[in-house]
């Protein structure tokens, strides 16, 4: 993998939750890149161990772990393991996160002739309260939970830090998708709650708030069977005024730099955008 720069993270651990999807790989692999040992953890520990292998492949240290952010004795199962194969977190990175068919409506705008039951449309009034639980779980309590288990471990250790993972949703709510800007705003909010809370300790916690890239979760409402682009995808393109998608590599550099004591050490409780411009851009 070719990283934007080099940071030296030998001797530290590093914690990645989700780290079997695509864009939480990528940061998995880079922190092993610049010489941390990786715990990647995911639901699926087949995807964690797929990650796991690319990066012992490559020449570094990582193991994979199944482990489900949303349940306390799991992640403490996960820690323990973790700390004793590659020793205790310094850096913990809060990826797993997603949204759910249930929480999200087929149009973009109500109209009065929708409002009546129709088994074609989810229309604001038939969302269902547990697919938005679902998301909000997912993204907030996935953020709160592991925060929770490794930071006991993280407590004055030189160099701490959390990255948690934000979204665009987080600032403008898109269209469609209430359950999951609401829960990525609660995980925006959460960073800086916790930033505050954390700053007596020497923990640093930070959120990257990704712009719009093609990975699993979203491949199928950007990309039409033929490889062209969806209607919401070219309204996505439209709003960025660098007018493409973003490619997972290019949010390494926000990553290493908010981990890297030598280079961060005063940024705290901030939530960098990396989105070729689309929260600069007003759409005029
Ligand atoms: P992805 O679906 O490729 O990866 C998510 C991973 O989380 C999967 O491997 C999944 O197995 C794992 N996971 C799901 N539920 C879990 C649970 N309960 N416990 C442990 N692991 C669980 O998605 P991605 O696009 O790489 O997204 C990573 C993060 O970035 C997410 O928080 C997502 O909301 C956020 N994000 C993505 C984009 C984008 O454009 N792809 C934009 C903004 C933010």
């Amino acid at each position: 993998m070719k990283i934007p720069f080099n940071i030296d993270l030998r001797d530290k651990v590093a914690v990645v939750t989700g780290g079997g999807g695509v864009l939480c790989g990528s940061f998995a692999e880079a922190l092993a890149e610049c010489g941390a040992k990786v715990a990647v953890l995911d639901l699926s520990k087949e995807k964690a161990d797929l990650t796991a292998d690319k990066i012992n492949k490559n020449g570094g240290l990582a193991i994979g772990v199944s482990a489900n952010v949303l349940k306390k004795e799991s992640l403490e199962e996960a820690r323990k393991i973790i700390t004793e194969k590659l020793g205790s977190c310094d850096i913990l990175i809060n990826g797993a996160g997603g949204n759910h068919h249930k929480g999200t409506t087929t149009k973009e705008y109500l109209y009065k002739e929708d409002s009546e039951s129709n088994e074609d449309l989810i229309t604001f009034f038939d969302l269902d309260p547990q697919g938005v639980e679902f998301v909000f779980n997912l993204n907030f309590l996935g953020t709160l939970l592991p925060s929770q288990v490794f930071t006991k471990d993280m407590l004055e250790k030189e160099g701490a830090v959390i990255i948690n993972v934000s979204s665009m949703n987080a600032f403008t709510p898109l269209t469609k998708i209430p359950a999951y800007s609401g829960a990525k705003a609660a995980v925006s909010n959460f960073t800086k709650w916790l930033a505050v809370h954390m700053s007596k300790v020497g923990i640093r916690v930070n959120a990257i708030a990704p712009g719009f890239f093609v990975t699993q979760q979203n491949h199928a409402l950007l990309i039409n069977d033929d490889g062209t682009y969806t209607e919401r995808a070219q309204k996505i393109i439209n709003n960025t005024p660098m007018e493409r998608f973003g490619k997972p590599e290019e949010l390494l550099g926000t990553l290493l730099w908010l981990v890297d004591e030598n280079a961060s050490s005063f940024v705290n409780g901030t939530v960098i955008p990396v989105d070729g411009g689309f929260s600069a851009y007003s759409g005029v």
